[in-house]
């Protein structure tokens, strides 16, 4: 490692490469404090071509090296490696271009998310994706995770919004994915891969034209019964908001204490549905929605960007409004299809009574998008072992009606051993071969997304013989 940093040095500023124990603990972990572990060193690189001088390093001494950007994720995605080199992307905020014709802006990794919009919102024009970190959360690990927000209902999610991207493959080569490219979608394969095939250098990210109108309402139901039925009802009209969130009794109450949203007493559960588009169509779902929301005992709209804010505000500050009643919870993320959330918010009530842990539940109730927050003290012998049981009952519970183990935190270290209850060994091991073909030597994010390793018991079952794919001579085993 002291060569390493020696050449890291020569051609890094010297404020950019630190090795101070203290400073290094910074950034020992994400935004998944659970895990942790002190970087080796940390580079902080001004340019594309810096970073791929430090990863042409890191395979000349075949290092691992791990991308952060702002280190919000909520999967241990950006977890450092102490024998590796973690490459943050926060001296690289440029937005470069803004191209409103074309609606492109190209920007640097570490721009934030909301830093987008800002930059072209007085000119109508808005950044879709916006996941409730969007104030300090990076571009680069959106494009790594494909992150969503409240509106991918509508709009879609990261890999939606990304024409292209400038990235350093795990070899140290600066090379351009571009959407227009023939052949693979080696674009579409970087978005969401953790960090695992590449570091993101340059992203141009497609910017969407402010809408006419826009109508945020929130619905006040009895039970979250009744919300989860108004959902299907919304949908099933044809109605496409730009947002549905819904929020149970547990969680209004910690936003109520954490920022006094003053949603309405007594709700066993809250709706929040924007619509927006062209000023007649919100016009005309919004008379639909009333119709469908008839069984609300209250139906609040937003007079004026203000209300609005207000609406939200609870929503936004939902997970870490819990600390407000909880001293410790996991925030775990799965996805149902929308018709399995009754049964599933059912049985995630069964678990909590079962193991006496409770459950605050707010989620992106229009794409089956679950957030259980996952209360417990962790003073309490025994209550983090409980929590850890229903939080991963809950991902088996999405499994077995159809859905997925991650809506948009990522798989990171977190849900690496959930990974084979998925997808089968050959599912995994064809994966492996996408990775593999990327990052033969396996110094890019090692660790993350797959199971590792493979003899200690996380994957059920031992694959015997080799992959079809390599028996058939159409892959080649790294
Ligand atoms: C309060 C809170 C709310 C959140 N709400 C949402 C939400 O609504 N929707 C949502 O999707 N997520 C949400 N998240 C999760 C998180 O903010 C996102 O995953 C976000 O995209 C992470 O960005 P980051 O810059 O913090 O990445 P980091 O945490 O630094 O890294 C995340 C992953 O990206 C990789 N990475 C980082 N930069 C690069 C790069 N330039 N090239 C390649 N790989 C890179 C890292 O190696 C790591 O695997 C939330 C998190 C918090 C704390």
């Amino acid at each position: 490692m002291d060569t390493l940093v020696a050449a890291l040095r020569s051609f890094l500023p010297g404020d950019s490469v630190i090795t101070d124990p203290v400073r290094l603990r910074t950034y020992e972990c994400d935004g998944l404090t659970y895990h942790r572990a002190t970087p080796g060193v940390v580079v902080l690189p001004g340019t594309a071509e810096q970073v791929a001088r430090v990863v042409r390093l890191c395979n000349e001494h075949g290092v691992p090296f791990v991308a952060r950007g702002s280190g919000t994720g909520l999967s241990g995605g950006a977890l450092p490696r102490e024998d590796g080199v973690l490459i943050v992307t926060s001296k690289m905020r440029a937005i470069l271009e803004i191209d409103l014709p074309n609606r492109r802006a190209v920007v640097e990794p570490g721009v934030t998310n909301l830093a987008i919009t800002e930059a072209v919102r007085d000119r109508g024009y808005y950044y879709a994706p916006d996941p409730s970190s969007q104030q300090v959360c990076s571009i680069g690990g959106n494009v790594a995770e494909n992150s969503g927000g409240a509106h991918c209902l509508k709009y879609g999610f990261t890999v939606n919004h990304v024409e292209a991207c400038e990235i350093v493959t795990p070899d140290g080569d600066l090379v351009t994915l571009d959407r227009m490219d023939p052949g693979y979608d080696l674009l579409g394969a970087f978005i969401g891969s953790e960090g695992t095939l590449g570091i993101a250098t340059r992203i141009t990210v497609r910017l969407c034209r402010a809408p006419e109108a826009v109508t945020t309402v929130l619905a006040a139901f009895e039970s979250i019964e009744q919300g989860g039925q108004a959902v299907s009802a919304i949908i099933g009209a044809g109605i496409v908001p730009a947002a549905i969130e819904m929020m149970d009794a547990l969680a209004i109450e910690a936003a109520e204490a954490a920022v006094a949203c003053s949603y309405p007493e007594g709700a066993g559960a809250v709706l929040i549905v924007e619509l927006d588009g062209p000023a007649e169509e919100v016009a005309r779902q919004f008379a639909r929605l009333q119709e469908i929301c008839a069984n609300a005992f209250e139906l609040r709209v937003a007079a004026d960007p203000a209300e609005r804010a207000a609406i939200w505000k609870g929503r936004k500050s939902a997970f870490a409004a819990v600390g407000r009643i909880s001293p410790a919870y996991i925030v775990q993320d799965g996805v149902v299809p929308r018709t399995s959330l009754p049964a599933v918010l059912a049985a995630i009530d069964r678990l909590s009574a079962q193991h006496g842990i409770r459950v605050a539940n707010v989620f992106h109730a229009g794409d089956g998008n679950l957030h259980p927050l996952v209360l417990f003290d962790d003073e309490e012998p025994g209550a983090g072992e409980r929590a850890e049981v229903v939080s991963g009952a809950i991902l088996d519970l999405c499994i077995e009606h159809g859905g997925s183990i991650t809506g948009e935190h990522g798989v990171g270290v977190d849900k690496s051993r959930y990974m084979p209850k998925m997808f089968s060994a050959d599912d995994l091991d064809t994966m492996q071969l996408v990775r593999c073909a990327f990052d033969p030597r396996g110094l890019a994010n090692p660790g993350k997304v797959f199971p590792t390793p493979r003899l200690c018991g996380e994957v059920p079952g031992v694959r015997k013989g080799v992959h079809p794919l390599v028996e058939s001579g159409k892959a080649e085993q790294f």
